[in-house]
């Protein structure tokens, strides 16, 4: 059938149709392969055509295994498509070198996961420093933007705490503000409240969504429908093909006027 996602809404016309203009990522009939043990190749992403705007915030959903976790991937430049364009802020990341891009992704994208992947051995405030590795910047100057990002989480008090002394939702805020010290362009979170209770799942993606509100794209991979129905847009994938979620929800505070 027609793939819906070539097919742009009205809705989301008025910010697609204007060229070099609200565009962060684009996926231009991305698809993805993998060899299995016999050697052939199964098709993991189908053909896909999408666009996420500079500030928009878009829910991913899905059954296990239907290829969420492989389209984070190629959108946050961690894994290259089979076939098909990416481009980055216009940019044809498909066309970069390892190098070039991995310096991409360390500057301009954040990442967020299920289990936070924080080092295990140093503080909260090392741990966010990580963040800006790939700067210049003095250590008295990481230093400080890892505080105040860690002051920005609500986790101003736990500078010296180890992530061993921290409650799940503490680990999480302090992977947050690691993505945060940056300023990136785009937040990329696989599953964040996944190992999270309720409660402390949706002051996760609060935290989330005031990143957002200072211009930050975000992508959020959840099989929790009351996370996702949180999202303006929402994305679904079953067997590697990807359908926009027709939505009554508008586009207010979407941050991309
Ligand atoms: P989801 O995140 O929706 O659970 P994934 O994107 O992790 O799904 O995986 C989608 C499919 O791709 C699965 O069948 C998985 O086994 C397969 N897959 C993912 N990564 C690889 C890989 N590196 N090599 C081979 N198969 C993979
Ligand atoms: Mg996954």
């Amino acid at each position: 059938g027609m793939d819906p996602l070539s097919q742009p809404t009205a809705d989301s016309a008025s910010w697609q149709g204007e060229p070099g203009h609200g565009r962060l990522l684009t996926l231009e009939n991305v698809t993805k392969a993998f060899s299995g043990k016999d050697g052939t190749m199964t098709q993991i992403l189908h053909p896909t055509n999408l666009t996420i705007a500079h500030g928009e915030r878009i829910a991913i959903v899905g059954p296990s295994g239907s290829g969420k976790s492989t389209l984070l991937s190629l959108l946050g430049t961690l894994d290259m498509p089979t076939s098909g364009t990416l481009r980055y802020n216009g940019d044809d990341v498909t066309a970069m070198g390892e190098r070039q891009r991995s310096d991409l992704r360390a500057a301009r994208i954040g990442f967020v996961f299920q289990q936070f992947h924080l080092i295990a051995s140093v503080s909260a405030l090392e741990n966010v420093m990580v963040g800006l590795q790939y700067t210049t910047l003095p250590r008295a100057e990481r230093r400080d933007r890892a505080t105040a990002a860690l002051e920005q989480v609500g986790l101003g008090h736990r500078l010296r705490h180890r992530p061993s002394q921290l409650s799940g939702g503490e680990q999480q805020r302090v992977a947050i503000a690691r993505a945060l010290v940056k300023r990136p362009d785009i937040i990329f979170a696989d599953e964040p409240t996944g190992a999270l209770d309720t409660d402390t799942g949706h002051t996760i993606l609060d935290l989330l969504f005031a990143a957002a509100d200072s211009g930050a794209s975000l992508v959020v991979v959840t099989h929790d429908p009351n996370v996702a129905a949180r999202f303006p847009r929402r994305l679904h994938i079953r067997d590697g093909v990807v359908r926009e979620i027709a939505g009554e929800t508008t586009r207010e505070g979407d941050g991309h006027a």
